[in-house]
C-alpha cells in the first residue's frame, strides 16, 4: 500500500512536484511558499502522546502543549487540538491565536518573561494557567488572587536550575545568567522560592524550560530532576501536596541533518522515567511544552530559483528564500545549517553532478545566504530550491527586510498514489497589506507634522 509506506521524503517530493504543477510556486508573483505535510504533523503528535503513555501511570495528568511560537499559525494550532495538544503561548498575539484556534482555557499556558498587569489578570480571568516568571510579578499576582482562596487559574513558578547551556547559547536557558525564572542557586533564591511556596497556597505548580535546540538530553532530564526534587522539598517543606503539576518546558532537539527523526519523544520519555521516575508515579500531573519537535520536520520552504551566476568561481543561486524567511539560518549559519534539496523547473528532484555552490535569497545585503558552498546539483534558473526541516520557527517567523511579502502557506495531504491536496493556512501577504503594515494609512502624517 503506498499510503502506508510513504515517508516523509517521498510525500515531500509529491508535494513538490504538486505545488509547482498547481501554481502555488510561479514565476510570476508567487515565487515562494511554504509547505506543511499534515500527516507528519499528525503523527508527531501521536508520537508524543505515545511516548509519555508508555512510561506514565495510569490516569495521570499529562496536558501536552504546543509552543506557539514555533508555528504561530491558527489552523496549525487546530490541527494540534484535534490531536489533542493544547498551546503554550507568551504575548497577546500567541493567546488570541490560540483563542482562535478555539484552545479552551484549560489547555492553554501563559509563559512570558515580560507579562503586563493586564496580561496576567486576563490569564487569570479566562482560567489560563501561568507561570510567573519572577518575584516582581508574584507581587503582581498577590494583588490580583485572594489570599486563602484557591486562584481561578492554576498558578506556577518558573525556576532555573542553573546547570549550564548546550551548543547554542541564544537558546540556552539554564545558564547562570539566563533572563528567564528565578536562578535557583544564587544565594538565598532556594529559600525565597520555598517560603514563597509557603505564603501563597494558590501556587500549585513549578515550571522549567532548560533549553531549546541544542541541549543535550541528559541535561533536560536533569532539568527535569532538578525541578521534581525542588517540588518534593517544597511540599515536604508546607506539609501537603501543595504543588500538583510539574511543567517540564519544551526543548527536545531537532535533527536538521537527515529525514530522521532522531531523538524521538520516545527516547525522552524513558530517559525522563529512567533519570526521574517519581516523576511518572502519579502524584503530579504533567504539563509539556514542545514546537520545533513537534513542527520541524514537517515543513518545506520552496523557492524559485531566479537566476545563476557566479563570481569569483563560485556558481551562486539566487532563490527567493533568504532572511526574510529562514532569519537565524541567514545570520547565524553555524547554529541553523538547513539542507537544501535541488528541484528542476517542473518540480522533479533535480539530479546530477555536485557542484559546490551558494544559495542565495533576495534580499539585498551580501550575507543573505541561507546555504555557502554547498555541494548541490548545479541550480539554474527556474528551478526551485526546497529548505528542509522548516515547520518550526521559518515561515511563522519572518524577518520583513525589503518589504518582502510573508509567503503563502499550504497544508498537503497525499490521497492516492500520485494526488497531492491542498490546503491554504495563510494567503500569501499581498502588496496592499504590506502598505497598510508599512503607515499606508498616513501618507502625509510627517508633512503635516
Ligand atoms: C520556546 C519555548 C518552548 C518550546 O521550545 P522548543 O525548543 O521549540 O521545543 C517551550 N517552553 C518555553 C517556555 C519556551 O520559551
Amino acid at each position: 500500500m503506498h499510503h502506508s509506506t510513504s515517508t516523509t521524503a517521498s510525500r515531500r517530493d509529491l508535494a513538490v512536484r504538486a505545488a509547482v504543477d498547481q501554481g502555488l510556486v510561479t514565476g510570476d508573483g508567487q515565487p515562494i511558499a511554504g509547505l506543511l505535510d499534515v500527516r507528519a504533523i499528525r503523527e508527531a503528535a501521536a508520537a508524543l502522546h505515545n511516548a509519555f503513555a508508555e512510561v506514565s501511570a495510569p490516569g495521570q495528568n499529562v496536558l501536552h502543549t504546543f509552543a506557539v511560537k514555533a508555528a504561530s499559525l491558527v489552523p496549525v494550532l487546530r490541527l494540534l487540538a484535534d490531536e489533542g495538544i493544547g498551546c503554550e503561548v507568551a504575548s497577546p498575539g500567541e493567546l488570541a491565536l490560540a483563542r482562535a484556534a478555539g484552545v479552551p482555557p484549560e489547555r492553554t499556558v501563559l509563559d512570558s518573561p515580560a507579562k503586563t498587569a493586564g496580561e496576567l489578570s486576563e490569564a487569570v480571568s479566562l482560567g489560563i494557567a501561568l507561570n510567573a516568571d519572577n518575584p516582581q510579578e508574584i507581587s503582581r499576582l498577590d494583588a490580583l488572587l485572594t489570599p486563602g482562596e484557591p486562584a481561578p487559574a492554576p498558578v506556577g513558578l518558573r525556576v532555573n536550575p542553573q546547570l549550564g547551556g548546550g551548543s547554542i547559547g541564544a537558546m540556552s536557558t539554564a545558564t547562570a545568567t539566563s533572563k528567564f525564572g528565578v536562578a535557583l542557586q544564587d544565594p538565598g533564591a532556594r529559600e525565597w522560592v520555598v517560603q514563597t511556596y509557603r505564603d501563597r497556597p494558590w501556587l500549585t505548580r513549578l515550571h522549567s524550560h532548560v533549553g531549546s535546540q541544542g541541549m543535550p538530553l541528559e541535561m533536560m532530564a536533569e532539568g527535569a530532576q532538578a525541578t521534581y526534587e525542588l517540588a518534593e522539598e517544597i511540599n515536604e517543606a508546607v506539609g501537603r501536596r501543595q504543588i500538583d503539576t510539574l511543567d517540564l518546558g519544551g526543548g527536545l532537539p531537532v535533527n536538521f541533518d537527515s529525514d530522521e527523526i532522531t531523538p524521538t519523544f520516545a527516547e525522552y520519555a524513558q530517559l525522563l522515567a529512567r533519570t526521574v521516575p517519581g516523576l511518572f508515579d502519579g502524584r503530579y500531573g504533567l504539563v509539556t511544552e514542545f514546537g520545533r519537535s513537534l513542527l520541524a520536520k514537517a515543513g518545506t520552504v520552496l523557492a524559485r530559483v531566479e537566476y545563476a551566476k557566479a563570481a569569483g568561481g563560485r556558481p551562486i543561486a539566487v532563490t527567493h528564500a533568504g532572511a526574510q524567511i529562514a532569519v537565524r539560518t541567514v545570520f547565524t549559519p553555524d547554529a541553523w545549517p538547513l539542507r537544501v534539496a535541488p528541484y528542476d523547473s517542473e518540480g522533479r528532484p533535480k539530479t546530477g553532478d555536485p557542484v559546490a555552490q551558494d544559495i542565495a535569497g533576495p534580499c539585498c545585503f551580501a550575507g543573505d545566504l541561507v546555504a555557502r558552498d554547498r555541494k548541490l546539483p548545479r541550480l539554474d534558473a527556474g528551478d526551485h530550491a526546497a529548505l528542509l526541516d522548516t515547520g518550526a520557527y521559518y515561515f511563522s517567523n519572518p524577518f520583513g527586510y525589503n518589504s518582502l511579502p510573508r509567503p503563502g502557506v499550504y497544508g498537503f495531504t497525499v490521497d492516492g498514489p500520485e494526488e497531492v491536496r491542498f490546503a491554504t493556512v495563510r494567503e500569501p501577504q499581498s502588496l496592499e497589506s504590506i502598505v497598510a503594515e508599512s503607515g499606508g494609512a498616513h501618507p502625509d502624517a510627517l508633512r503635516e507634522a
